[in-house]
């Protein structure tokens, strides 16, 4: 993103709106943090800029992967799919991608307002690599994923973005190694990360995630989405 500082008036919008304060006043013009700047493109969808000075560039690799990953907007070149992560997870009554014995998991790393290093991502899929997971096929995190061993190209390691979701299928009995991989990371990584776990519950309201999780420690929160029958699968 590059803002045209001969027209810039300084009104200040663009500033208060970017999610990450890439943006700053110097002599009442607009400067933009290229470090910080995450390219999600609100600035220039949303700042209502009065002298139109917030302008798209075009991005060369790697910096051009910032975009899918932060730009709500963007689609994937790899994947297709528009957005930061997949068709919600949540949403496996129509898209039945965990059956009753797997569970999925999501590791969303950074948030607005904090945004993730794309490095971050391997220390969680270098140990996870290791004891076999199914990663999600169609998730942009898994397009830049290059080894069996969970390793991404060295050259996008510094790239920025708002954030990034690690997206994972497990046999049941696998999840308490993957939880202790995610308390494993947490004494590592520099930004903030939420974890997901989906799994089917049983007929009977009972689902034996629920005893597993809360015998290792973990204060359980579950939500449920139901799907009335208007869902849609892309093909
Ligand atoms: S593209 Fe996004 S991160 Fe970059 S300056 Fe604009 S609002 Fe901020
Ligand atoms: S919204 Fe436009 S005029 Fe206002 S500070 Fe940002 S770039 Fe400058």
């Amino acid at each position: 993103m590059e803002i045209k500082t001969d027209l810039c008036i300084g009104c200040g919008q663009c500033i208060i709106i970017c999610p990450v304060q890439a943006i700053r006043l110097i002599d009442n013009k607009a400067i933009i943090d290229q470090d910080l700047c995450v390219e999600c493109a609100v600035c220039y969808r949303d700042a209502g800029c009065p002298v139109n000075a917030i302008r798209l560039k075009r991005l060369k690799w790697p910096r051009i992967i910032r975009s899918p990953l932060s730009n709500v907007m963007a689609t994937h070149k790899i994947t297709g799919i528009p957005g930061r992560g997949t068709e919600e997870m949540k949403t496996n009554d129509v898209t039945n991608r965990f059956n009753t014995n797997e569970i999925g998991v999501s590791i969303e790393l950074g948030r607005p307002g904090v945004g993730a290093h794309l490095r971050d991502i391997e220390l969680f899929t270098t140990k996870l690599s290791r004891i076999g997971v199914e990663y999600e096929e169609q998730s942009p995190v898994t397009a830049i994923i290059i080894d069996k061993e969970g390793h991404i190209k060295d050259d996008i390691k510094d790239e920025f973005v708002l954030s990034a979701f690690i997206e994972l299928k497990i046999p049941r009995e696998k999840i308490s190694q993957v939880l202790q991989i995610i308390r494993d990371v947490e004494e590592e990584i520099d930004t903030v990360f939420t974890v997901g776990i989906i799994s089917r519950v049983k007929e009977n309201n009972f689902d034996p995630i629920v005893k597993i999780l809360s015998q290792q420690g973990f204060e359980i929160k579950p939500n449920a989405k139901v799907n009335i029958g208007l869902g849609k699968i892309l093909k």
